[in-house]
């Protein structure tokens, strides 16, 4: 009898990954195999992995741990590891975990059903982590026309050249393409006819896009372009980089309509001294003055941020520079991250005699202080009517319906499903932590 064959996929870390996880979804249902939620089930299980700080890469392999008895009990199951971790240890996790069957790097998705069929007939353990060259990397750029989502990610370029010192993602990723923007503008245009109402351009650092390939437009043109495409009624894009954040494109948060009143402009560091050491080609006062600008073209606009705690050599005066940033930013948001040293980056070779107490309490500042200004945005919309996208059914299960702001603010509210995919009026009646309740107006 013909067994169907079960797979169990993980995804950890970033929005790129989440895009290749779909990838892989479809090509494995391509050789037979049919997506369980339930490790136990499955007769293949995969970790799309990610490298970027220490602690994400401990929790892969305290996954793998747990799988590691599954695989005793069934030692027909094949497990494998994809993503950055696959990247950046390649054979070496195969020499580490005996019990693993396949690695996949990062420019090696597509070889995917090929590995499967090699470990399912001839039970071969293999690994392909070899970057591939600009011309292969454009036909595979990720592609997927499904209309069952009110929003989707596009990618319109992969890689990254900046070498942030403290940064994993130009050594894992390896280096920057941008995607030509008529395939953009196609997928864009077939998601829009096929029901999709927000896209997200996503990439490493989106606001380089085209700036390597000749005859490409810029990101500010591009966005314009995916502005005019109709069905389209929001547009989001991360991660940009404040270097890389031209008046042009500043521009576009004050002309374009379908732009939504938010950016996700990652600072790192509030201390000149600290930014130089990170590579990160800006100072302070070049960060605040395009937010300046920013502002002034919308000034509606919401502003998030990433911020590292403790890179090597970080003084308190340093670390009080961020701070003192931070209250005159008034991020909506911040996603603070202590420092940890990745291999092959240039900050893992600083001096570094920063205590781990010393960081956690710089740390645990950080959030009180972000809470408090957080706190503050999120009082501040209570009682307010917002327009909201309606994505679907709150994750809930309360049979609620959820949606957007144009700050990308969740909330849920009281409504019928068939809203979903409209822009609708919502009152704000409750607010958290992570979401806004509100009631339909
Ligand atoms: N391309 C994006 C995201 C990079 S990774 C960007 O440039 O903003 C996401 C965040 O992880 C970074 O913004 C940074 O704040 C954090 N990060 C990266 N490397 C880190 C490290 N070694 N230690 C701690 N945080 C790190
Ligand atoms: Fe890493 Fe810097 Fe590239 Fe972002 S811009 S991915 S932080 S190297």
């Amino acid at each position: 009898m013909y067994m169907e064959k079960r797979f169990f996929l993980e995804t950890f870390g970033c929005q790129m990954n989440v895009v290749d996880s779909e990838r892989i979804v479809d090509l494995l249902q391509e050789i037979g195999y049919r997506q369980v939620v339930q490790p136990d089930d499955a007769d293949l299980i995969l970790l799309n992995t990610c490298a970027v700080r220490d602690k994400a890469e401990r929790k892969v392999y305290g996954h793998l741990g747990r799988y590691k008895p599954l695989k005793e009990k069934k030692p027909a199951l094949i497990l494998g590891v994809g993503g950055c971790v696959a990247q950046q240890e390649g054979e070496k996790l195969l020499a580490k975990l005996p019990y693993l069957d396949l690695v996949f790097g990062t420019h090696n998705v597509h070889k995917l059903p090929e590995m499967v069929r090699a470990v399912e007939n001839n039970r071969v353990r293999c690994h392909e982590t070899e970057f591939l060259d600009q011309e292969t990397r454009l036909q595979l750029f990720p592609t997927r026309i499904l209309g069952d989502t009110v929003t989707r990610f596009v990618t319109i370029m992969q890689g990254c050249d900046n070498f942030c010192s403290y940064c994993v993602v130009p050594h894992v990723r390896g280096r920057e393409i941008s995607r030509p923007s008529a395939d953009i503008l196609h997928e864009v245009r077939e998601l829009a006819a096929a029901g999709v109402r927000e896209i997200t351009l996503i990439g490493q650092n989106v606001n380089s896009y085209g700036c390597k390939g000749e005859g490409e437009i810029s990101f500010a043109r591009l966005l314009a372009e995916v502005d005019g495409v109709p069905g389209i009624e929001r547009i989001r894009f991360t991660t940009s980089h404040p270097k890389d954040l031209s008046d042009e494109l500043i521009d576009c948060f004050g002309l374009l309509k379908k732009l939504c009143n938010h950016i996700h402009l990652p600072v790192q560091s509030g201390s000149d001294r600290i930014l130089q050491m990170m590579n990160r080609g800006y100072s302070r006062g070049q960060y605040l003055d395009k937010v300046r600008r920013l502002h002034a073209v919308c000034p509606d606009i919401r502003l998030t941020s990433d911020i590292i705690v403790g890179f090597p050599g970080e003084t308190e005066e340093d670390f009080e520079a961020t701070l003192s940033l931070m209250a005159q930013m008034r991020y909506a948001d911040v996603f603070s991250f202590i420092y940890s040293p990745r291999p092959g980056t240039a900050a893992a070779e600083l001096p570094d005699t920063l205590e781990p107490a010393v960081r956690q309490a710089r740390f645990e500042r950080l959030l009180a202080l972000q809470e408090e200004i957080s706190r503050n945005w999120r009082d501040a919309d209570q009682g307010q009517v917002f327009e909201v996208l309606v994505e679907g059914e709150s994750r809930q299960g309360n049979g609620q319906m959820f949606g957007r702001t144009t700050w990308n603010r969740i909330v849920n509210f009281e409504g019928d499903r068939s809203l979903a995919g409209q822009v609708v009026p919502v009152r704000i009646t409750r607010v958290f932590r992570n979401s806004h309740l509100g009631e339909m107006v």
